[in-house]
């Protein structure tokens, strides 16, 4: 496999040594539309779950009205042959009589066509890794565990939100021991209905990757951060619109990953502070909608698909998990951005 990240534009430590305190390593899961196992670290495929052991649910939906989890992945894939087919002789989509319909009673229900009965609502499988496939998470595994599971409920709106995560689903994080497995559960539970097609995942194959990345400007010292303002404006000066900026080309890389450095560039900084025992935390997951962007062009890679997990969260952006590095323990903070 080759890495998927193109070479740096420049190494930034060279007119700014001092940015190498500041370094972090970042995995970059580069995930793939394909049929993981749950033996395997996946976005969006099967959890390694002990069969002994109970599925979460939230209790916190009664009969909410939204989209089955097989009807958005079979709307996803109708987009995905229609975009591929030729288009009508008047140049728009071409779909059956059936997909119209389909496509009809989505928009009558605003994409939310199905009902939950009332009861419990099983999490949905976000994503798993392992340690042996993902360099940059083994910093975060509790001692013993070496599998990181992410579960989340499809809706938001909880009342154990924090101001970060209001516009987000809640999310579970579960550590394990892999061989503790021994009898896994051979059919995952599945929420009913899910708030949006966006929320749930198509099966994803990862190719991770490990970067360095640089903090988001607002971490910096001020006279840092004008010091690279200058230098960036005196580059555009003498080569012009190709020279790399700091924020989008040379700190922060897109798209989904474990570990690294987290963008506020919706917000600005908003550090994130451990509830249990005030320790300031880290991103431990990135969960994005756009894999690139044509901003951040440096990452690519190019031509990729860019939601191919069909996971869009916020207003197309980051939904981070923060973990306390005092002790791994205490319960973890989402972050949208
Ligand atoms: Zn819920
Ligand atoms: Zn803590």
């Amino acid at each position: 496999m080759t890495a998927p990240t193109p070479y740096r534009p420049l190494d930034i430590t060279i007119p700014f040594p001092e940015l190498a305190a500041w370094a972090r390593t970042t995995t970059r899961l580069h995930p793939r539309p394909g049929n993981p196992t749950a033996a395997d670290s996946s976005v969006g495929g099967p959890l390694l779950w002990p069969a002994d052991e109970p599925w979460p649910v939230c209790e916190e939906h009664g009969r909410v009205a939204g989209i089955t989890p097989e009807r958005a992945r079979r709307y996803r894939r109708v987009l995905r042959e229609v975009y591929a087919r030729p288009r009508t002789a008047d140049g728009s989509l071409a779909y059956t009589e059936a997909e119209q319909a389909e496509m009809d009673e989505l928009q009558d229900t605003c994409h939310r066509p199905d009902r939950h009965d009332g009861g419990p609502l099983p999490l949905l499988a976000l994503a798993q890794f392992h340690t042996r496939d993902v360099p940059d998470l083994a910093a975060f595994a509790p001692p013993g565990k070496d599998l990181l599971q992410v579960l989340w409920c499809p809706f938001y709106e909880h009342a154990d939100d924090d101001p970060f995560s209001e516009y987000g689903p809640s999310t579970r994080l579960v550590w394990r021991r892999a061989a503790d497995v021994t009898d896994p559960l051979a059919v995952l539970p599945e929420p009913a209905v899910a708030d949006r097609h966006s929320y749930v995942p198509e099966p994803c194959v990862l190719q991770p990757e490990q970067v360095v990345e640089y903090p988001y400007a607002d971490y910096l010292p001020d006279e840092l951060v004008a010091r690279i303002d200058a230098w960036e404006d005196d580059l555009r000066a003498r080569i012009g619109k190709k020279a790399p900026w700091y924020q989008y080309d040379l700190s922060i890389a897109p798209g989904w990953k474990i570990g690294g450095w987290d963008s506020w560039h919706k917000t600005d900084l908003i550090r994130v502070y451990c509830d249990a025992c005030g320790t300031e935390m880290r991103v431990l997951l990135t969960i994005a909608s756009y894999e690139s962007h044509a901003a951040e062009g440096s990452w690519g890679p190019f031509p990729a698909p860019d939601t191919p997990t069909g996971i869009r969260v916020g207003r197309d952006g980051e939904y981070r998990a923060f973990v306390c590095p005092a002790d791994p323990a205490h319960p973890h903070r989402m972050s949208m951005q």
